[in-house]
C-alpha cells in the first residue's frame, strides 16, 4: 500500500467506494465524478503508477483484469458496450497514479 493513493485507500477500505466487483486481485467501482452514464473503474489491488510500470508480471495481471471486464460487464449493465480507457501520464489526463481502466457505457458514446 502506497500512503497517500487515493485508490490504495479504497482497496483497503479506508474511503468509502461503491464496489460492483471484487476478486483476490483487481477492485471494480464507480467512477465519483462519471463521465458516462455508466462509468466504472477496475483497479489492481497492487500498487503501481501506471502502464510506464509494466513488467511481465503487471501486463499478465493487466490481462486477467480485462478478461474480468469482459466476463462481468453484461451484470454490470454494460451488455450492449463499453469503452476502456487507460490515460499515462499527465498529458493524457491522468490524475490519479495508481493504474486504472476506465469502463464506460450505459448510453452511446460519441466517438471524436
Ligand atoms: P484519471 O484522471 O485517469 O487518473 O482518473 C482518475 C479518476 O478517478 C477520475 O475519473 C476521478 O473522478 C476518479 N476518482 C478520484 N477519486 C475517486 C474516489 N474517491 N472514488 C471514485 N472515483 C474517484
Ligand atoms: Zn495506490
Amino acid at each position: 500500500m502506497m500512503e497517500n493513493c487515493v485508490f490504495c485507500k479504497i482497496v483497503a477500505g479506508e474511503i468509502p467506494s461503491s464496489k460492483v466487483y471484487e476478486d483476490e486481485e483487481a477492485v471494480v467501482f464507480r467512477d465519483i465524478e462519471p463521465k458516462a452514464k455508466i462509468h466504472l473503474l477496475c483497479v489492481p489491488k497492487q500498487h503501481f503508477s501506471s502502464l510506464s510500470e509494466l513488467n511481465a508480471a503487471r501486463a499478465a495481471l493487466l490481462g486477467r483484469m480485462l478478461e474480468t471486464i469482459g466476463r462481468h460487464s453484461g451484470e454490470w449493465g454494460l451488455a450492449e458496450g463499453y469503452r476502456l480507457i487507460v490515460n499515462q501520464g499527465a498529458a493524457a489526463g491522468q490524475t490519479v497514479p495508481h493504474l486504472h481502466i476506465h469502463i464506460l457505457g450505459g448510453q452511446t458514446l460519441p466517438w471524436e
